[in-house]
């Protein structure tokens, strides 16, 4: 299916193959044109659209966001000049963070670890699969006239860094085609063709490349970001050197700051604002939906979980475990490597309770021992597992040997309970034999026989202590303890009991 005017959009496509990705952006910023008379004139109506995705490391399958920005090449018609650091043609670029709503729950902490709360660029909403594929379409195919509603579309300009992964991602998970893209442009191609980059064979990365440019790379890996320092870093390559450096009175972080808080009023409509993957509602996220603005506390168990490690089923949804998602990805299980601190994990859980992290707490609930009730099982050996695999929940009967657990009370698996002292009694009772019943929360008071001190040798009570009138301190030791009273006549204290006895 075709637009009615791609016969237009095949013009501006041919014309644009001419060029260079460098020279085609220059073109929709209209920083070149006057160079090219004869471009067709719907090249001027060309829309960039800077698309990127982010995945999740464990399954390639799985995409989690989308960061689109987008302006239109007539918006810059109008621009005498870029402005310093390329302001005025980004101040007309459109911020947009998707999320994909089924794999909301899903985050990266090995390889591309980024938080989509972190997101700086556009406002973020929630979108399901179909939602995503209206959305990228109304991103891609502007109507070229908004009122006359005739199906003309603008031709796109494609930007992105390492765009292929991207485009790739989109069009084989989402089932999305963008059917009026006339060119597609790299950052990585124009770095190389406006001189800035000539490494024979490696390309320049985002990280190095918005470096190199001058502005701080912060908090990259959600979509959106990544998508904005594309653009930026774009703009900056191929503005002229007069409007940069350091003869303006704006640095380009200023610039990008100042975007950063525009881009907040971006506000969009496809997909929902608010979605908690934890219980599954709309309205709320799972970090302010509980009571007070505080975490979602709605209870929530997963029947995946429940049989397979069921130590780790309660709070999440059997849709959003990442269990299971590790299970049919078709990345390795989460081995060694996704264990250890730092591997894909589940937003919105603690540092260390993703349920991801899941493995390794099952790991630690069922240590790697000879079970219990097993023939080479040592119970004296492994006095902890004893204890832990025989706990049962509070109110289920225990099968023989312990006593069961005391209702209301779990029991650490490596707690071992201390042995009563028999010395403890609550405050104001009177000592009896054995242990007496003590009330919660009553004062304790450790009862044993106090020894009166003895007085430090030479200090004689009433007076300064002998190091404080300037005798060296001798090395204490009963040696010299000994030496120094051997006669009792001469020790003042024994001299003392003595006068008293
Ligand atoms: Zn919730
Ligand atoms: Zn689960």
């Amino acid at each position: 299916m075709s637009f009615p005017n791609q016969q237009g959009i095949n013009e501006v496509k041919a014309f644009f193959a001419n060029l260079s990705d460098a020279e085609v952006l220059m073109f929709c910023c209209n920083l070149n044109r006057d160079q090219y008379p004869n471009a067709p004139p719907l090249a001027a109506c060309a829309v960039v659209v800077c698309l990127d995705t982010e995945g999740w490391d464990a399954d390639s399958n799985a995409l989690k966001e989308v960061g689109v920005n987008t302006f239109e090449s007539r918006d810059m018609t109008a621009n005498a000049s870029p402005g310093p650091w390329g302001e005025n043609i980004l101040n007309k670029v459109y911020f947009y963070f998707a999320r994909v709503q089924k794999h909301a729950h899903l985050r990266n902490k090995n390889f591309s670890a980024g938080h989509p709360d972190t997101n700086r660029f556009g406002l973020q909403r929630f979108l399901t699969d179909d939602e995503m594929v209206n959305f990228l379409t109304s991103a891609f195919e502007w109507p070229l006239d908004a009122d006359a509603e005739d199906g003309r579309v603008c031709p796109v300009v494609l930007l992105g860094h390492a765009l292929q992964n991207d485009v790739g991602k989109v069009e084989k998970l989402l089932g999305f085609t963008a059917r009026n893209v006339v060119r597609e442009v790299d950052t990585q191609a124009i770095a190389r063709q406006v001189g800035h980059w000539n490494h024979p064979s490696n390309d320049i990365g985002l990280q190095r490349l918005v470096g190199n440019m001058g502005f701080a790379f912060r908090d990259p890996h959600t979509a959106s970001n990544d998508a904005a320092y594309t653009t930026i870093s774009a703009i900056q390559l191929i503005i002229d050197a007069a409007f940069k450096g350091t003869g303006h009175p704006r640095t380009l972080q200023s610039v990008i700051d100042n975007l950063e808080r525009m881009s907040k009023y971006h506000v969009w409509s496809h997909g929902e604002e608010k979605y908690c993957f934890r219980c599954g509602h709309h309205g709320h996220c799972e970090h302010n939906g509980g009571p007070n603005g505080g975490r979602c506390l709605k209870r929530v168990y997963c029947d995946w979980c429940f049989e397979h490690h069921p130590k780790a089923h309660r709070g999440h949804r059997t849709a959003v475990c990442v269990m299971k998602a590790f299970e049919s990805s078709n990345s390795s299980r989460p081995g060694r490597r996704h264990r250890k601190r730092g591997g894909p994990g589940v937003a919105g859980e603690g540092r260390n309770q993703g349920v991801q992290d899941a493995t390794a707490l099952v790991a630690n609930d069922f240590p790697q021992l000879p079970p219990a009730d097993g023939p080479s099982f040592n119970a004296r050996k492994h006095p902890d597992v004893a204890r832990t695999q025989l706990l049962k929940p509070a109110g289920q009967r225990l099968r023989g040997i312990l006593p069961p657990v005391q209702p209301g009370r779990r029991q650490h698996p490596g707690f071992v309970p201390p042995p009563a002292l028999p010395c403890l009694k609550a405050a104001g009772q009177t000592l009896q034999s054995g242990c007496p019943p003590t009330s919660a929360g009553a004062a304790f008071t450790l009862s044993k026989k106090v020894r009166p001190r003895r007085p430090r040798a030479g200090n004689v009570p009433g007076q300064a202590p002998r190091s404080a009138v300037g005798q060296p301190q001798r090395k204490r030791n009963n040696n010299n303890r000994r030496r120094e009273h051997s006669n009792p006549f001469e020790d003042p204290v024994r001299l003392d009991r003595n006068n008293e006895g």
